[in-house]
Formats: structure tokens, C-alpha cells, sequence
């Protein structure tokens, strides 16, 4: 099944991490504490953050998006706290899109006449599975109706568009559990659907529950038939699968997260943010007292990294290819010369004749068949 190539779009956008959860999930390595104490004194050194690093910024942004951890948890006192000063020290007047990421569990009626006072307009909520003894095994707060209830309470409103996230390959799953899920989802048709396959990261309590045998990783052929039963529902139920893990309504492809595959800028906030002004990166640090120091002291939280041309080549192809816009080789051949396009080119031939890559009008782009190996695929185009 191809990705397609209906989106467009790619400007310079805002992350604002907002690093606190009610819980840890079992399988999550984002950076979050449960210490709900931290928060106000975290909105206010965020915010100092933010007019500090005004400079950084050369234009207006057009997305805003708050990720984390769970933005949720900041509720209705600290929420418009953060948003009206991240109004005051950015030029956010050009935000098109602006993105808070919730828990099912947090999203009271409250909660959502907030966010659309705030000028929310998009929603992305991590369901994961519409399974209630799968969620309790990820250790979710919420269930499945518990998910329904909040996206009906965001549509009340007047927030409508809304993006869920899925997880496959959760243990115990079925391809029949996974179906359900899928169903369930599409019916409640959200404008836009991600979809992950559960990995174990090392010193998550998942893989600990693994190393203890009390859990068991689902064999990747039964991985790559969900992934597909997946990907065949939502183009029938009329999603554009326009990356790999991302499905879409004509129109409600992520603007935000399309600006992160093209390579354009962004500025990150926060505990654990990355940002990116297209030749170096800087990662803030990732532990809540040393990011509160670091910000008392010196205004900024970052370590940074010049990204050398061949990390910033690497990453373009990689990026690119997992997008159904694919890469563009007449920009590969601008920014980084005819010996790279040429390379290019010949390392991608092998992969043409094969049927596993396509080369049309200047764009090299994964077939439908090469989807599921893409990781190698990259990999070889790599310099
Ligand atoms: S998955 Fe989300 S809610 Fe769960 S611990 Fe990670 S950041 Fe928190």
C-alpha cells in the first residue's frame, strides 16, 4: 500500500516538554517525573527559558506543540499560566496549529473548555488500545470508555481535531484484540492516527517484567501482519498514510511533526527538549533539578552539537524516505553536492531494480512492499 503524497506544508515550529505523569507506563523511556510538586516553579524557570532563548528564533513560528510526559497534568491553573506566557515571550501571533498532548484520565469537560479557551486546536491523545486488560498491563490510568468519554468531551467543545495514538505488539495481544482496536478507533473517526510497535527499552519496567519472564515479546511476523492489517483498515476507512507511522483525513496530516521529517528549524523548551536551527542541535538537559539550576544560573539548559555534513545528510535521507513525499534528490544535489547525488543515486539503483524503491520527477520513494523493510533500505542509502 503506498504512502501518499498529499500533505504539504513544513515551517518552523515550538516543543515545549512538560516532563510530569500521574504514573509511569510500563514501557515508556520519556523523560517525566510523578513529583507533582515541581510544577509551578517548572512553568515559571520554562517560561525564563523562553524569553531568554527569543533571540534564537529569526521568524514567527507557525506550530505549537505541547508534548511530554503529560501537558494535561499542568490542569486548568498552570495550563493558561504557561500558554499566556509563552504568548508574552515568543512571536506566536503566525501559530496555525497548536497541539497539547493529553491522558484520556485528565480530560474533564473542564479541562476541555480550557484548551479551547487557550486557542487549542489540536489534540493528541495516547489511547493505545481499546483492550482493558491491555491497557492495565501497560499500566495506562485509563480505559477504553474512559478514552470515548474524553474525545466527546473535547468535540463538545468545539475541538475537533483530534489525533490518537496506538501501540501493537503489546503482550497477550491478538491479531483479533489488535483488529478490535483498529475498529473501535475508526469509528470514533479522530482526524489524524499514529501507530507504534511496542518496543522494550532497557531499564523500563517492561523490560524488567521480560527479564523476570513474566511477560513475552509478540514474534515480529505477528508484529508485521498488524502493522498491515493496520495500515489496510485506515486506507479503507479513508486515512492517508503519509509516513510510515502516521495515518490522516485529507487535510489533518500533523504540521508540527512534518516540519520535524523535512529538517526544518524548531526550538525546544523544557527538561529533555531537543532543538534544531538546521546545522546544530542542542539537547536540554534531562533531569528537572539540574534543568532548574541551570536556568537560575545561566538562562539555558543546553548542551549543543554541530551535526557534521554527513549526520546532516544521513539524517535528510533517513527522514525523507519514511515519508510518502519521499526525498527530494534535486535538494540532496543542492545542499550537498553532485558527488553525494551521484552516490546517492548509485546505492539507491540496486533498490530500484529491485522494486523496492521508486525514482520519479526528482523524488526517490519507498514502495509499497519496501514499507515494512524501510530500516534497511535506509540504511544502505546511507553516506
Ligand atoms: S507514556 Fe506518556 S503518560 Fe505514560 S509514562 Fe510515558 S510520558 Fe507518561
Amino acid at each position: 500500500m503506498p504512502l501518499e503524497r498529499d500533505f504539504l506544508l513544513f515551517m518552523a515550529g515550538v516543543y515545549v516538554h512538560i516532563p510530569f505523569c500521574k504514573q509511569r507506563c510500563v514501557y515508556c523511556d520519556f523523560y517525566s517525573t510523578t513529583d507533582a510538586s515541581l510544577r509551578a516553579t517548572y512553568v515559571e524557570l520554562l517560561l525564563a527559558e523562553a524569553r531568554h532563548r527569543r533571540c534564537e528564533v529569526r521568524e514567527a513560528f507557525t506550530t505549537l506543540y505541547l508534548g511530554g510526559g503529560t501537558p494535561s497534568q499542568l490542569g486548568i491553573q498552570l495550563l493558561p499560566e504557561l500558554v499566556e506566557g509563552l504568548r508574552d515571550a515568543l512571536p506566536l501571533g503566525g501559530v496555525e496549529e497548536f497541539t497539547v498532548e493529553v491522558n484520556p484520565d485528565d480530560v474533564t469537560p473542564q479541562l476541555a473548555n480550557e484548551l479551547a479557551g487557550l486557542g487549542v486546536n489540536r489534540v493528541s491523545m495516547g489511547v493505545q488500545s481499546m483492550v482493558d486488560s491491555e491497557l492495565r498491563l501497560l499500566r495506562r490510568r485509563h480505559d477504553a470508555q474512559g478514552a470515548i468519554n474524553a474525545i466527546s468531551s473535547l468535540r463538545d467543545q468545539g475541538i475537533d481535531n483530534i489525533s490518537l495514538d496506538l501501540i501493537y505488539g503489546i503482550p497477550l495481544q491478538t491479531i483479533d484484540s489488535w483488529s478490535h482496536s483498529v475498529d473501535q478507533v475508526i469509528a470514533l473517526r479522530p482526524q489524524h492516527i499514529s501507530a507504534y510497535n511496542l518496543s522494550y527499552e532497557p531499564d523500563t519496567a517492561l523490560w524488567r517484567m521480560r527479564e523476570r519472564g513474566e511477560v513475552q515479546e509478540v514474534d515480529e511476523d505477528t508484529c508485521v501482519a498488524m502493522y498491515r492489517l493496520l495500515v489496510a483498515k485506515l486506507r479503507q476507512a479513508g486515512y492517508q498514510h503519509y509516513e510510515i507511522s502516521n495515518f490522516a483525513l485529507p487535510g489533518y496530516h500533523s504540521r508540527h511533526n512534518s516540519a520535524y521529517w523535512d529538517g526544518t528549524p524548531y526550538l525546544g523548551l523544557g527538561a529533555a527538549a531537543h532543538s534544531y536551527d538546521g546545522t546544530v542541535r542542542r539537547y536540554n538537559i534531562a533531569d528537572l533539578r539540574g534543568y532548574f539550576h541551570l536556568i537560575i544560573d545561566q538562562n539555558v539548559a543546553y548542551q549543543e552539537e554541530k551535526l557534521s555534513w554527513q549526520e546532516r545528510y544521513d539524517e535528510r535521507v533517513m527522514l525523507a524516505l519514511r515519508t510518502a513525499r519521499g526525498l527530494d534528490t534535486g535538494a540532496i544535489h543542492n545542499q550537498f553536492g553532485q558527488d553525494a547525488y551521484d552516490r546517492l543515486m548509485r546505492q539507491a539503483r540496486p533498490h530500484i531494480l529491485a522494486g523496492r524503491l521508486t525514482a520519479s520527477g526528482g523524488w526517490l520513494r519507498l514502495t509499497p512492499e519496501a514499507v515494512m523493510i524501510s530500516d534497511s533500505i535506509i540504511r544502505d542509502l546511507f553516506f
